[in-house]
């Protein structure tokens, strides 16, 4: 709650964190073998190839931030991908689907010492279409004996061939001049603000189970990506398809890793967390179910709400929660939960799986009411019957009037009321509460500013 009564509307339109402008996506897409882990590594300057190969477990999409001739953007890694079931052909058609979809621009590398195979042909097949720039590379041309086999490569409908060997590095800084010609600076439009996959924090004290959880939902066994000496720019954030859409999960470089986190000075972690939240849409806080809730859970909660993040509460080790430490819990919710009645709440334990897919319905039910936008007739048609039935109460023997109400931005949803007098904390309380009963903003924090007109 602010005091302020003088906000000028203009203030939360656009109202942007310049230090997390979200960056474009190239996504790097082909089949298996063509060397997309190897020009990865390449664009963020490693040395040599980091990741592994690991039989029979799919590895999600991750992101990198890389940066070239000064710019900043994200490298999305589909190397360590195994196509399932279905088939390569269209397990590979599928990942430059979601390319399409998701990324800013796509790198579609081809293998000259194989030409291209029916594979490569669905793959192109489903670019041909893409609105998407797209941008093709034929790999490991190692020698000039081999630019003619890439030029063969014409063929495939996708303009003109990108000659490169990922693995000495030749014709790799000409590639990213390119990629960067056909990056936007912004990300593309999409389901946010600045678009591409929601962004999610994990939050938490140490030893509550973000990694557990990070990798439970990545369908990983263990942590893929090792970080090496050398290397010039940390991976950030991973992004992880779950229910069909990918998500960006920030920050969760250390989580991957899973460096001595809990050795780290609590202010420096304190620091980290808010850098994370701030740069998602949506916290998924994590509490240990089994323990009593701590000072420090309710603090992230804090920050949580006053950034104005939608949240989701995960109660992780249920399955060590017993009846009575059950029942327990559900007091401590009561009493110490007040300030977040309006979080999505799901029971879970990374460690054995239970429940962990109702994260994404409720992260998604709080997005869309980070996102709701009520129309300006609407909230004042409702608004006029609250405040007859329930009028503010007097303040220096005047009885302020509401004259009218917008909401002026969403995410969070913030209200303005214009009035002729201040109105009192309590009052704002009660119509954020009477707003929440009408339109529902579960999952949301809901801003009530007022605005004294003289
Ligand atoms: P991915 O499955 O598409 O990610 O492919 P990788 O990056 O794992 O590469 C597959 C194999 O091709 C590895 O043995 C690489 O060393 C090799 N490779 C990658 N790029 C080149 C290249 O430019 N020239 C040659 N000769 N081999 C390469
Ligand atoms: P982080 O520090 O928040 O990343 O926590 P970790 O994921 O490293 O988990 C800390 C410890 O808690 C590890 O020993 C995990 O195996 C354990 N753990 C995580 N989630 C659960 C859970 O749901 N149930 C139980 N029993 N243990 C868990």
């Amino acid at each position: 709650w602010s005091d302020e009564t003088d906000w000028d509307i203009a203030e939360f339109e656009g109202e942007q964190d310049a230090e997390h402008v979200p960056l474009p996506t190239v996504a790097i897409v082909g089949r298996p073998n063509v060397g997309k882990s190897t020009l990865v590594n390449r664009i963020l300057g490693r040395r040599e190839a980091v990741v592994e190969d690991i039989p029979g477990v799919t590895r999600d999409r991750i992101s990198y931030e890389a940066s070239w001739a000064g710019r900043r953007f994200m490298v999305q890694d589909t190397g360590g991908w195994s196509p399932d079931a279905k088939g390569l052909q269209q397990s590979v058609a599928r990942q430059a689907e979601v390319a399409m979809s998701t990324a800013d621009a796509i790198v579609v590398v081809v293998d000259v010492t194989t030409g291209a195979t029916s594979a490569d042909e669905a793959v192109a097949k489903t670019l041909r279409r893409s609105k998407t720039p797209v941008i093709l590379v034929a790999n490991k041309v190692d020698n000039q004996k081999l630019e003619a086999d890439a030029a063969e490569l014409w063929s495939m409908g996708l303009g003109e061939p990108h000659m490169i060997s990922a693995a000495h590095g030749r014709g790799t800084g000409d590639l990213l001049d390119e990629i960067l010609a056909k990056l936007p600076e912004t990300p593309r439009e999409g389901t946010g603000i600045t678009g591409g996959p929601r962004r999610v924090a994990l939050v938490g004290k140490p030893n509550v189970g973000k990694s557990s959880l990070l990798n439970r939902l990545a369908g990983e066994e263990r942590s893929v990506v090792h970080n090496v000496a050398g290397t010039t720019v940390d991976p950030v954030d991973s992004l992880v398809e779950l229910g069909g859409k990918p998500w960006r999960f920030v920050d969760t470089a250390g989580l991957r890793r899973k460096v001595s986190n809990a050795s780290g000075h609590e202010f420096y972690a304190s620091l980290r967390t808010k850098g994370a939240i701030e740069a998602a849409e949506v916290a998924v806080m994590l509490i240990d179910a089994s323990e009593p809730v701590t000072e420090q859970d309710l603090r992230v909660i804090s920050m949580v709400a006053e950034t104005g993040r939608a949240l989701v509460i995960a109660y992780n080790k249920w399955d060590l929660v017993d009846e009575d430490r059950r029942e327990m819990l559900e007091r401590e919710i009561d009493r110490e939960m007040v300030q977040v009645r309006w979080a999505q709440r799901v029971n879970i334990s990374a460690h054995t799986g239970r429940a962990v897919q109702k994260l994404v319905p409720a992260m998604e039910t709080a997005l869309e009411s980070w996102d709701k936008r009520i129309s300006t007739g609407r909230l004042n048609n409702w608004l006029k019957e609250v405040v007859a039935a329930t009028p503010p109460p007097m303040r220096g023997g005047r009885l302020p009037r509401i004259l009218f109400a917008t909401q002026a931005s969403t995410r969070p949803p913030t209200f303005v009321l214009f009035t002729t007098g201040f109105l009192e904390a309590g009052y704002r309380r009660f119509i954020e509460r009477k707003l929440r009963e009408e339109f529902n903003f579960d999952g949301s924090p809901v801003r009530v500013n007022v605005r004294v007109r003289e």
